[in-house]
């Protein structure tokens, strides 16, 4: 493990997946010279898929996002997320039922809307459970966090049924020091009160780089060692990476501090083959 230039280390491989947050952009907008290194990727002909944990947008809205932060050339079939993911294991699993769900209503319409029903935790009543037929963590924002996290508590408690997380997150960076709770977090929060384990979706589970993988070798032929994964957090980015058996650079434009990179790694075991202070060339 080294530290050097991203552009060195990424011109060497077949295709790049980037995580999104504290990579590509952040709380302030594009990270600096995103775009120089997105058409250097481009102009050698090296592959690029985004790879996020965000079950809050679709894919088109998410390309939407970049372009209108000024980040130009990201296709929508080049962003995987893991609400793609959960939408497919619902479509897949639950047949019957509603759909209770925490998070935002455009967050819902986007991954149920897989012909069953869905309903809010706001809107249920805690005396008629019956029609509900699976759970679901989308979003960490259209709720209220006083009354309906004790009410989704309440709900699983009563109720034994699939419960789905769709961005396994648990945190992330909202300015420079300091960190919102998300997704993931709050399912972590509950499942540890329950004692009850939930179906995650997102880095580092290996759905997303299955998916980006197989999709990426039906245009071209690229081998797991041909891909680098860049990403700024050590538990999802780089070692959802590590498992998969891609290469991988450490970023520390986001999550990871520059202070505490070095710490982090050796206290949590998951090293990456490379860092940079961003992915500016
Ligand atoms: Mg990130």
């Amino acid at each position: 493990m080294q530290e050097t230039r991203f552009i060195h280390i990424a011109q060497q491989y077949k295709a790049v997946f980037f995580d999104s947050y504290g990579v590509l952009k952040n709380y302030k907008g594009l990270i600096e010279g995103a775009q120089a290194t997105l058409n250097h990727l481009r102009d050698r002909e090296i592959s690029i898929r985004v790879l996020t944990n965000d079950a809050s947008r679709s894919q088109e809205q998410q390309a939407d996002s970049f372009a209108r932060l000024g980040l130009s050339g990201i296709h929508p079939d080049e962003i995987v997320t893991s609400g793609m993911m959960a939408k497919h294991f619902l479509e897949q699993k639950i047949r019957e039922g509603k759909i209770a769900y925490l998070g935002t209503e455009n967050s819902a319409q986007y991954i149920l809307q897989s012909g069953l029903e869905h309903i809010a935790v706001r809107d249920i009543d805690l005396e008629d459970l019956d029609a509900i037929s699976a759970f679901v963590f989308l979003d960490d924002e259209g709720f209220d966090w006083n009354i309906d996290i004790s009410k989704t508590v309440n709900i699983l408690r009563r109720k034994v049924i699939p419960v789905i997380v769709a961005n396994s997150d648990r945190v992330y960076p909202v300015s420079r020091n300091d960190v919102s709770i998300a997704t993931g977090g709050i399912a972590e929060l509950v499942e540890n009160m329950l004692n009850k384990k939930f179906i995650h979706f997102g880095k580092p589970d290996s759905q997303m780089f299955i998916y980006a993988f197989d999709q990426l070798n039906r245009s071209v032929t690229v081998a797991k060692e041909d891909i680098l994964m860049v990403g700024d957090t050590l538990h999802t980015d780089i070692l959802g990476g590590n498992r998969f058996g891609l290469d991988t650079i450490l970023v520390l434009s986001g999550n990871t501090r520059k202070e505490s990179a070095a710490n982090l790694i050796e206290s949590t075991g998951i090293i990456p083959d490379y860092i940079c202070p961003s992915i500016a060339l």
